[in-house]
């Protein structure tokens, strides 16, 4: 029975790793926006609190040059010499609350722009973060995801069974000694439900423990060499030696 090589399973782990890669970035630039979006929406409520103060102030300094323009009204009717340095001193107050309110409302003009930027960014950042591109990518990640999932899934599936196949077509069909390689039915005293001759397998053990395959191959090629096998006829019985289960470190089907 041949094994045939597919190699989808790296295909599909490669398809899975994709889908979660594609998922966690989806989720962090969601998780990005949102921290995006908070930070825009607390300079907003500040920028709208800078707004308020300076909107304040500048009533204040307006209130403050409204009443020197109407004091400087009434002393102007009564024109004292001292009433006229009263106006003088008043013009200069003005000039410089004036100056001040001038001062305010360049702050105003800036931070109203800082304020409409921010509105801007915020809606932009919050339109792109309610697209349903996000939602779509996530579908597309699950779907990676899944196929690769199932082919791994699939894959190892169909592995284990054609190795549970292989492994019951040898259990039921070994004729040589799954150790030395000698033809069972060549050994008169073998019990059937052994995959070992008796000279190698008492039944509990190997007569030859603690002997790797080398050591072994030595003694299996002096016992042919005696039983008259060419050189030949044995080294070729040697090689397969190699595949005995009782050589084998583990399950190769390759
Ligand atoms: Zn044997």
């Amino acid at each position: 029975m041949t094994v045939p090589n597919i190699n989808l399973s790296n295909f599909n782990t490669l398809l899975f790793t994709a889908g979660l890669f594609l998922f966690a970035f989806v989720l962090w630039q969601k998780k990005s926006k949102l921290d995006e979006t908070k930070k825009y929406n607390q300079d907003l409520i500040l920028a709208n609190e800078e707004i308020v103060h300076y909107s304040k102030e500048y009533q204040l300094l307006a209130d403050r040059m409204k009443g020197i323009v109407d004091a400087m009204d009434s002393l102007s009717k009564i024109p004292t010499p001292e009433n006229k340095n009263k106006i003088n001193l008043l013009n200069s107050k003005f000039d410089k609350l004036n100056k001040n309110t001038k001062n305010i409302q360049d702050i105003l003009g800036k931070t109203y722009i800082k304020s409409n930027t921010i509105s801007e960014y915020y809606d932009m950042v919050q339109r792109t973060s309610n697209s349903s591109g996000d939602t779509r990518m996530l579908v597309i990640s699950g779907v990676l995801m899944l196929i690769g999932m199932i082919g791994i899934q699939k894959k190892s599936n169909y592995e284990s069974q054609i190795l549970k196949n292989k492994y019951d077509s040898l259990k039921n069909h070994h004729s040589d000694c799954q150790s030395c390689g000698m033809k069972l039915n060549h050994d008169i005293n073998f019990k059937h439900d052994s995959d070992y001759c008796t000279y190698c397998y008492n039944g509990t053990s190997f007569n030859h423990s603690n002997v790797d395959l080398e050591d072994f191959k030595i003694e299996v090629a002096e016992q042919l060499t005696k039983k008259g096998f060419t050189e030949k006829e044995i080294s070729s019985h040697l090689k397969k030696m190699n595949r005995l289960l009782r050589w084998r470190k583990k399950f190769d089907w390759s």
